[in-house]
This record gives C-alpha cells, sequence and structure tokens, in this order.
C-alpha cells in the first residue's frame, strides 16, 4: 500500500500521556497512521462505530455463546436463537441504535454465524469456557500489554484463535497474524504455555489460517510493540506525530482535521482542531 509520511506539529492537553496499557489494536492504529493515535488516545476523541465494527462485535457475541455450550448443544439452529437474542440487546445500547435497521449488516452477521459451521465443526471444538474472550495483561518487553484472546483451545495442541468478519485477508495476511503471534507471546510470558499454533478465521470470506507459532515470529511480534512503544514516547516528547497518508484515510474520521488531507485545517489538538472534530459530530471518550 503506498503511504506517504508528514511529520506535524500538535498541541498536547495538559499533563498529556500514552495509555498505560497497549493492545494490539492501539499498536495496529499507531503503525497506520500516528496522527490518528494522536486524536484517539491523547486527544482521546472517539471514532464513531461503524457497521462493520457492530456486526463484528454481534458476530463475536454470538461465537462466545455458542462455544460455552456442551458440544452436542452447539448447533447452527442454537447459534441463531443466541443471535435472535443477543443481536436486539447489542443494538438496544445508545451508541449502536443507529445500526438498528441496518440490514445489510445484519445479513453479514448471519452469514458469518452460518459460515462458522462451514469453517469449522463447533461439536468438535475442545474449548474450557473460561478460555472464550481470555484477558491477558502481562509485560512485554518493557512494555504492559493487554489483549482478549477469542479462543484458546487444548486438544494436544494449543492454539489461539481470533475471529474475524469483513473480506479476506488476502495479501495483508501476514501483517494480521502479529495479532495472535503476540497473544502467543503473551501466553508464554504470563502463563508460561506454549502455544503450538495460532489460528485466523475469517467468516465473511470463509477462510481460515493456521500457522505454527514459532519463536522467531512471537518475537518479532514483541518487537514491534516496543518500537512502537519507544517510537510513540518520542512523538509525545516532541510534540509531533506522524500522519500516514494512505487508501485508509478514506475511512478516517479526522479527516477534515488532519493536516496532511485538509490543507487550510489548524494544528491538530487546538481549540480550532478540536472544534471542527465537534462540529463534525464526535464525540470525547
Ligand atoms: S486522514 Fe489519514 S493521515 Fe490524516 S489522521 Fe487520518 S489516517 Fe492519518
Amino acid at each position: 500500500m503506498a503511504v506517504q509520511k508528514m511529520r506535524v506539529d500538535v498541541e498536547h492537553p495538559e499533563n498529556a500521556n500514552l495509555p498505560k496499557r497497549v493492545s494490539y489494536s492501539q499498536m495496529s492504529l499507531y503503525q497506520q497512521c500516528g496522527l490518528k493515535f494522536f486524536f484517539s488516545y491523547i486527544h482521546n476523541w472517539q471514532e464513531p462505530p461503524t457497521s462493520a465494527l457492530v456486526g463484528g462485535n454481534i458476530t463475536h457475541l454470538v461465537a462466545e455463546e455458542l462455544y460455552k455450550l456442551a458440544p452436542a448443544e452447539r448447533t447452527l439452529e442454537n447459534a441463531m436463537d443466541i443471535l435472535r437474542i443477543e443481536g436486539p440487546k447489542f443494538l438496544a445500547r445508545p451508541e449502536n441504535k443507529l445500526f438498528a435497521s441496518d440490514f445489510s449488516m445484519k445479513q453479514n452477521v448471519r452469514e458469518a454465524v452460518e459460515n462458522l459451521f462451514k469453517v469449522e465443526s463447533p461439536h468438535e471444538v475442545v474449548v474450557l469456557p473460561e478460555h472464550l474472550e481470555m484477558k491477558l495483561r502481562v509485560e512485554i518487553n518493557g512494555v504492559e500489554f493487554t489483549g482478549t484472546v477469542d479462543r484458546f483451545t487444548q486438544d494436544g495442541i494449543n492454539r489461539v484463535s481470533d475471529y474475524k468478519t469483513g473480506r479476506s485477508p488476502g495479501r495483508f495476511l501476514e501483517g494480521k497474524l502479529t495479532q495472535p503471534y503476540l497473544y502467543a507471546l503473551a501466553f508464554k510470558t504470563q502463563l508460561d504455555i506454549d502455544v503450538d499454533e495460532v489460528e485466523l478465521i475469517f467468516l465473511n470470506a470463509q477462510e481460515s489460517f493456521i500457522r505454527p507459532a514459532k519463536v522467531e515470529l512471537l518475537e518479532d511480534a514483541g518487537k514491534q510493540l516496543a518500537k512502537m512503544h519507544a517510537d510513540s514516547k518520542k512523538d509525545l516528547a516532541d510534540v509531533a506525530w506522524d500522519a500516514k497518508v494512505s487508501r485508509l484515510c478514506d475511512y478516517c474520521a479526522f479527516q477534515q482535521a488532519c493536516p496532511a488531507k485538509a490543507v487550510d485545517a489548524p494544528k491538530p489538538g487546538s481549540s480550532s482542531s478540536d472544534a471542527i472534530l465537534a462540529g463534525a459530530g464526535l464525540l470525547r471518550k
């Protein structure tokens, strides 16, 4: 993907600091664009939920509840019953109400749930309830890491699995594997458990990928985390962050206040910049 980099001077709020703990999504966001990270985590602007995000969250909820059932009860019929209960509950939350009549999103969720039964046989998956949506918190290379693992299975092979919704990863697969590699490293560091394999399951695309959790790949993920943390510390000290212009800018909620995209945009973090984002309907976290 073609990326153009531009160093942007900003204004920090008083006592600005980095988040105490770093998650994979924060790391990934920073790698995509430092200025976007600045808007999200230094100035705490909230990106509005998207149809894809809401649909992905509902799909994850259904998978989690399905795998809490005894193996024989993990049927498509029961999965659809869970969807009928969990979907409306999730969409009733104030922040998601906007999507209550998003039929295309609902259709994508139904397909994702149906596809779960095409990419694997849920009744054969050996998983404990406490190994679903597992919370990890551990220091890795001097960085406080936090993460939630969709599923950890032990059936002779220790495997960390993560579901994805949306399109096939195509040539971006290797980059997306950094997330489960980082989780595998956290398992080793926090729990002294050796993960043998990592798995990404792309439900809408009906594709699943299993890779051996090689030590060097886990270490590389840990180095990426340390680099992200060191680089963001420097940006904080410099009061300047790298804007990375790419095709992903089309989906960025901060475009109107980004000097790399809008030439007249005021200094990010200034009251004029804040007014633009507030005017665009964005809220603080
Ligand atoms: S519009 Fe692009 S360059 Fe600007 S903050 Fe968003 S992702 Fe970064």
